[in-house]
């Protein structure tokens, strides 16, 4: 079985700066695998481990950096890692992100059974690139996995959070799933996986080296405009009250 995970590095912080063209910025700030992609990623490894033959490429695309959080998924399990780089994939939106990853998995890992992607990204947090990937290689998905359920040789049983509990959804390869954050521990780097990644060259791709022209890919390639980014402003005064016995009597008081 050949499973392909999306991963997205994204910065170690909640306190997100803006560019002047209103895109995030990266640069100077330290970053970590998304931790949706984490269990992204361990879903994949799960999956392994009940089939041992199974094949897990990991992709990003992103700046040069990235190949260190790429590196870090192959010393967890991971078996090949793909780095899509290029000045013209910058300031990509949803739409081209999806478009340039959908192109580099069409025409780097053609055989792949199943693509697996975090449920949202904590930075850009659109949820779209999974369902947009789908929908590019015109694949079944399933989103918001909280666990699989049973793995067979060409289908999978998965649980996905809906509303008002949970559903058991069968879904038959290739197909495309986003997960979600999960409870419990994830895998551990191991010394053989720390060798193992600093033996594995990561494939690094441009634009070109996947068929992609330059009008698909960034800025062009977005349909998007941001026009503005802001903190929204604090509206209305609030009051923490932390022991609780003092809040007992404020309303026992109020009431009499
Ligand atoms: P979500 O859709 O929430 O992510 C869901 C899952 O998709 C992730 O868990 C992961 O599995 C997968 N995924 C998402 N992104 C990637 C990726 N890059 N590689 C592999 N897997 C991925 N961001 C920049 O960094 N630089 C820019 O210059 C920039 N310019 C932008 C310009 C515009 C006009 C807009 C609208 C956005 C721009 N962004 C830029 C943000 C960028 O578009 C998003 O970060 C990206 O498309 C993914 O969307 P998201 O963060 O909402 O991810």
């Amino acid at each position: 079985m050949n499973i392909v995970v999306c991963v997205k590095q994204v910065p170690d912080t909640t306190e997100i700066k803006w560019t002047e063209n209103n895109t995030i910025q990266r640069e100077g700030v330290e970053s970590i695998m998304n931790p949706y992609d984490v269990w992204a990623l361990e879903t994949a490894l799960r999956i392994k481990q009940q089939k041992p033959t199974t094949r897990i490429t990991v992709i990003t695309m992103g700046p040069n950096q990235a190949e260190s959080m790429l590196k870090k998924a192959i010393a967890l399990g991971a078996d090949e890692g793909i780095l899509l780089c290029d000045k013209k994939f910058a300031g990509a939106d949803t739409y081209a992100t999806s478009k340039t990853l959908a192109q580099a998995i069409r025409e780097k890992c053609p055989n792949f059974d199943l693509i697996i992607c975090g449920q949202f990204a904590i930075d850009g947090d659109t949820a779209q690139t999974g369902p947009s990937i789908a929908s590019k290689l015109n694949l079944s998905q399933v989103t918001f996995v909280e666990r699989i359920k049973e793995i067979h040789d060409n289908h999978l049983v998965v649980k996905r959070k809906v509303d008002c509990g949970a559903e058991l959804v069968e879904i038959k390869f290739p197909s495309l799933i986003c997960v979600l954050l999960q409870t419990g521990e994830t895998s551990r780097v191991r010394v053989e996986g720390v060798i193992k990644a600093q033996n594995t060259e990561i494939k690094t791709y441009t634009a070109d080296d996947i068929n992609l022209s330059s009008e698909d890919a960034g800025l062009k390639g977005s349909p998007t405009y941001v026009s503005k980014a802001f903190r929204p402003e604090q509206r209305g005064e609030c009051e923490f009250i932390e022991n609780i016995y003092e809040l007992a009597n404020l309303i026992g008081g109020e009431n009499g």
